[in-house]
């Protein structure tokens, strides 16, 4: 069985119902990669990499993560911090904002954790994935450390994944992020960016763009993903590192688009551990994303995706 980690974030995620009323929920873009990749390919071990608390809220996330299948052996547990929170307010026309309180959360401080038994565990794995969120988490001065360990995967034969998911909010400077994320490019051989990301950290607004910047990099598959657009794929066994463009069927009713790009990552990840060809690898993840944003939330209700996915794949 293959193994994947994914290193992050996990939130507490309150949304308004009606007035006065939350419901409380758990999600995080790394967490959500998680749970999609282990609903669509229950086969494969998926492992979070991540720090909670002991506190309530720890507790029933943990629980949430064993309701998902996700592996819990890598999530460690600090004494005196708790999860990071998020609230998201739908306002009267339908419009969300997002309020986060995340600056002292458990999982900034994942890398005091990480010993050489845990980097020994992760050296078996299969693929190890992360995002710019998970980068921007990690408290500034363990950095250093953590781009160590990725060193280490790359020397073990890991496969390593970025997503450069960026949040202009959670990084000192826009300089910072982009060091942060030059570092990754040089590091990972499969990144899953959104042209969103490069917009706003790199004001580069097309495909070709982000292909251009990333070319002195050794990346060896770049799958962009631009909302309903095509998606701009670039590997060596597609395509001989041409770029190809993958129509995508827009959907009609949008209702959340929360979480599209993390479930395009997961199943496209599971697709390819489990060594479905990269054309309906991509083809599961984008049908997979159309699917979840018809739905409310970023993890949608686990019994209607099981269902979609026995139907369509
Ligand atoms: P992110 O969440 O990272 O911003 P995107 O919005 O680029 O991600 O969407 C990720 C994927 O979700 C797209 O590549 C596409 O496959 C699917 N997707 C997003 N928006 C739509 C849409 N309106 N109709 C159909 N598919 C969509």
């Amino acid at each position: 069985m293959k193994n994947i980690y994914l290193l992050g974030e996990c939130m507490i995620e309150l949304m308004n119902t009606s007035m006065n009323t939350m419901k409380q929920s758990f999600a995080g873009d790394v967490y959500n990669t998680a749970v999609y990749l282990k609903r669509a390919f229950p086969k494969t071990n998926v492992h979070l990499v991540t720090v909670v608390g002991t506190d309530r809220f720890s507790q029933n996330m943990m629980t949430c993560f064993k309701d998902e299948n996700i592996q819990s052996d890598l999530v460690f547990q600090s004494k005196n911090k708790a999860p990071g929170l998020y609230a998201i307010d739908l306002d009267d026309n339908g419009e969300r904002s997002f309020t986060y309180w995340r600056e002292n959360s458990a999982a900034r401080q994942i890398m005091q954790h990480i010993n050489d038994a845990a980097i020994a565990q992760l050296s078996q794995g299969d693929m190890f994935f992360f995002s710019g969120i998970s980068i921007a988490v990690i408290e500034p001065n363990a950095r250093a450390s953590f781009w160590h360990m990725v060193d280490q995967l790359i020397q073990a034969g890991v496969q390593i994944v970025f997503d450069p998911n960026y949040r202009p909010r959670m990084w000192s400077s826009p300089g910072e992020a982009k060091a942060q994320f030059q570092l990754a490019f040089a590091k990972a051989s499969t990144v899953l960016p959104g042209v969103d990301d490069f917009e706003q950290l790199f004001a580069i607004d097309t495909a070709q763009g982000v292909i251009d910047s990333l070319a002195p990099y050794p990346i060896t598959e770049l799958i962009i993903k631009n909302g309903p657009a095509s998606l701009i794929v670039v590997t060596q066994s597609l395509n001989d590192g041409h770029p190809q463009e993958i129509q995508v069927s827009p959907v009609k009713h949008v209702v959340d688009t929360t979480s599209a790009g993390d479930s395009f990552n997961g199943v496209y990840l599971g697709a390819k551990l489990n060594d479905i060809n990269d054309f309906e690898a991509i083809n599961m993840a984008a049908q997979s994303a159309a699917y979840v944003i018809q739905h409310k939330g970023a993890i949608v209700d686990k019994i209607g995706f099981d269902e979609f996915w026995q139907a369509r794949f």
